[in-house]
C-alpha cells in the first residue's frame, strides 16, 4: 500500500515522532483504498516548529525581491507539472481533469500576486509629522504561521494561505485534508525545489488531535482555517483562546436570483455548471436558485430539466464527463440522505440522483444530479449545506422576498442574480447580506489581487483570503516614530503628552 508522509525538514523525521495512526486514501472512481497517511500528533508538531522557529529569522531577513523570485520559480515549476499535479488531485477528489487544473490554476494566480510582494509591503511614511519628527510604518511577519485545508480545494486553498504567508516572510506549517494529501506534499516539494530554504514550508498530515496541537501552540501565531462551519467556529475559539491571529471560513448555501428579464438559456447552461460541477462539491457552488414569479419558475423549470438530465456523470479523467464522483462513500451516503430528508419534508424531488451507477465502476462514490421543487426555507435540507450534485428551487414572489432569502440564510458565502436590469442588479448587490455577489456570474470567486471571504456563518474573524487581505493577515504593522534633533533645545514640557500641535 503506498504511504503518503509529512513533508518535513530533514532534522525533524527522528524516530518516534510518528503517532503510527494513519488514514485511508479513496480512489473515488472505484471506491477502492488507493494509499495510506501518516496522521502525526502533537510531538510531531512540537519537533517540526522548532526546525520552523530556527528557519525563520534568516527568512525574514532575506529581501522580499529574493522571496519573490522563488514564487516566481515556484509558478514555473507548477505550471512544468501541471499535468501530473491534475491528476494526482483528480484521482484523490475525484473531480475532472480540466476541473482539477482550474483548481491549482487558481492557486497560482494567488502566487502571481505573490511575486509582486514587495510592492506590497512597501510600509508608510510621514515626513516632517512633526519638529525634526518623521513617522513609518512596516509589515512584520508573524513567524510562524499555519494553515488547515479542506478536501475540495487541495491545489488553491494551500497556496492561498503559504502563497502570503511565505512571501512576508513567515514560516508556514501546513496540515490539508487527510482525504487527498498528495498534491498539497507535491507543492510543498515544488516550493524547495523553486529555492525555498528548509524549514519554511513543511507538510504535516493529522485530524483533530493535530489540529488542536496546532491551536494551541504557542509558537504558532497565525492560523488560516477553511472548512465546514462549526470546526471553523470551533477552530476560530480555540485559537483566539490562545491568543492567536485566526481566520476561519466555513460552510455556504449560495443562491442563484432569476430576474424575469434573464436570458434563461445564459441561465440554465451558468446553473448547470455551478450547481454540478465538481459534484457540487464547491463552497462557490450555487445549490438554490430562486427564480421571481411563477412565471419565471415554470420557464425555468422546463428547461432545466432537460439539461440536468442530459449531465454526463464519468471518472475524473472522462474527458467527456461534467462531472466525478463524490469524495467518499460516507459523503455520498450523506448527500442521499439530504436527498431523502428533502423528500420527507414535502418538496418535489424533480429529477432523482439517487442509486446513480457507473457501468464499469459500480463502487466509485458517484451521485447522479437531482433536482428539487418547491423548496420552502422552513426546510432543515434549505437551511444546511448538502455539498452535493442536487440543485433545489425556492420559489419567490418578488424581488424583495427574492433578497431576503440568501440575507436570511444562516451562511452568507456567496449569491448571484441574473438580470438584464441594471438598476435591479445594483440594488440587490448593495443590499444583500452576503460576502461575494456575483452579477450574471454564477461563481463570483473574486480574483487573487482582491480578496475572497464570506459573512455570518461563513467565515469567523475579519481578515479574507488573498489580495492585501491576505498580506495583512499574515504581517503586523510596527510604527516608528524617530526624531533627529539639531542640538537645540525644542523648549516642549516632557511631563504633557507630546503633539503635534
Ligand atoms: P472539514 O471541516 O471536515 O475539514 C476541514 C479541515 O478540518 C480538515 O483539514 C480536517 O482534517 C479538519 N478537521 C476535521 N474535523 C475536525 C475536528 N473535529 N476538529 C478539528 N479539525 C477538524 O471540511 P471538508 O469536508 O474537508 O471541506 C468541505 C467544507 O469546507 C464545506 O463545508 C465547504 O463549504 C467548506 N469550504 C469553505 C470554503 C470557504 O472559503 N468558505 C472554501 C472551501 C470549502
Amino acid at each position: 500500500m503506498r504511504e503518503i508522509t509529512h513533508l518535513l525538514a530533514n532534522d525533524v523525521t527522528m524516530p518516534g515522532a510518528v503517532s503510527g495512526r494513519i488514514g485511508d486514501v479513496f480512489d473515488p472512481n472505484n471506491g477502492v483504498v488507493q494509499a495510506q497517511v501518516t496522521l502525526g500528533d502533537k510531538a510531531l508538531l512540537d519537533r517540526a516548529v522548532a526546525v520552523a522557529k530556527a528557519a525563520q529569522p534568516a527568512w525574514a531577513a532575506t529581501n522580499p525581491q529574493r522571496r519573490a523570485r522563488i514564487m516566481f520559480a515556484f509558478k514555473a515549476l507548477v505550471e512544468k507539472n501541471m499535468d501530473e499535479l491534475a491528476h494526482m488531485l483528480s484521482s484523490e477528489h475525484g473531480k475532472v481533469i480540466a476541473d482539477a487544473k482550474g483548481d491549482i490554476q487558481r492557486g497560482l494566480e494567488v502566487i502571481e500576486f505573490c511575486c509582486g510582494i514587495p510592492h506590497a509591503l512597501k510600509g508608510e511614511y510621514t515626513y516632517g509629522a512633526g519638529p525634526g519628527i518623521d513617522v513609518y510604518s512596516m509589515r512584520m511577519p508573524l513567524g510562524i504561521g499555519a494553515g488547515i485545508t479542506p478536501f475540495n480545494f487541495p491545489a488553491m486553498i494551500p497556496m492561498w494561505m503559504f502563497g502570503p504567508a511565505i512571501a512576508t516572510g513567515n514560516a508556514f506549517i501546513l496540515k490539508p485534508s487527510e482525504r487527498d494529501p498528495s498534491v498539497p506534499v507535491r507543492l510543498a516539494e515544488l516550493m524547495l525545489e523553486a529555492g525555498l530554504p528548509e524549514g519554511i514550508l513543511q507538510v504535516l498530515h493529522g485530524d483533530k488531535e493535530m489540529v488542536d496541537a496546532i491551536l494551541d501552540h504557542p509558537d504558532i501565531k497565525g492560523v488560516s482555517f477553511v472548512g465546514s462551519s462549526d470546526i471553523a467556529h470551533y477552530v476560530y475559539k480555540r485559537g483566539v483562546d490562545a491568543g492567536k491571529r485566526v481566520q476561519a471560513m466555513g460552510g455556504a448555501k449560495n443562491h442563484g436570483i432569476v430576474m424575469p428579464d434573464a436570458d434563461l438559456d445564459q441561465v440554465v447552461n451558468d446553473l448547470s455548471g455551478a450547481a454540478f460541477g465538481s459534484a457540487g462539491e464547491r463552497c462557490m457552488a450555487l445549490p438554490v436558485v430562486t427564480p421571481v414569479g411563477e412565471k419565471t419558475a415554470n420557464a425555468l423549470r422546463e428547461k432545466l430539466i432537460p439539461a440536468i438530465e442530459g449531465l454526463r456523470v464519468g471518472i475524473s479523467t472522462d474527458e467527456e464527463a461534467h462531472y466525478g464522483p463524490v469524495v467518499t462513500a460516507s459523503h455520498k451516503a450523506k448527500v442521499e440522505q439530504w436527498i431523502q430528508t428533502g423528500v420527507d419534508e414535502g418538496a418535489e424531488l424533480v429529477v432523482d440522483g439517487r442509486g446513480f451507477k457507473l457501468q464499469g465502476h459500480e463502487d466509485g462514490f458517484f451521485v447522479g444530479p437531482s433536482l428539487f421543487d418547491h423548496v420552502k426555507p422552513t426546510m432543515q435540507s434549505y437551511k444546511e449545506e448538502i455539498f452535493g450534485p442536487v440543485l433545489q428551487m425556492v420559489r419567490a414572489e418578488s424581488f424583495e422576498e427574492a433578497l431576503a432569502l440568501p440575507s436570511q440564510h444562516q451562511y452568507g458565502n456567496g449569491v448571484a442574480i441574473f438580470t438584464r436590469n441594471g438598476h435591479a442588479a445594483r440594488e440587490f448587490a448593495a443590499r444583500v447580506d452576503v460576502g461575494m455577489v456575483g452579477i450574471n456570474v454564477p461563481i463570483p470567486v473574486p480574483v487573487a489581487y482582491h480578496t475572497f471571504g464570506g459573512w455570518k456563518r461563513s467565515a469567523f474573524g475579519d481578515t479574507n483570503q488573498h489580495g492585501m487581505e491576505g498580506v495583512k493577515f499574515w504581517t503586523k504593522v510596527k510604527t516608528i516614530t524617530q526624531r533627529w534633533p539639531d542640538g537645540s533645545p525644542d523648549g516642549s514640557n516632557a511631563f504633557v503628552i507630546p503633539t503635534m500641535g
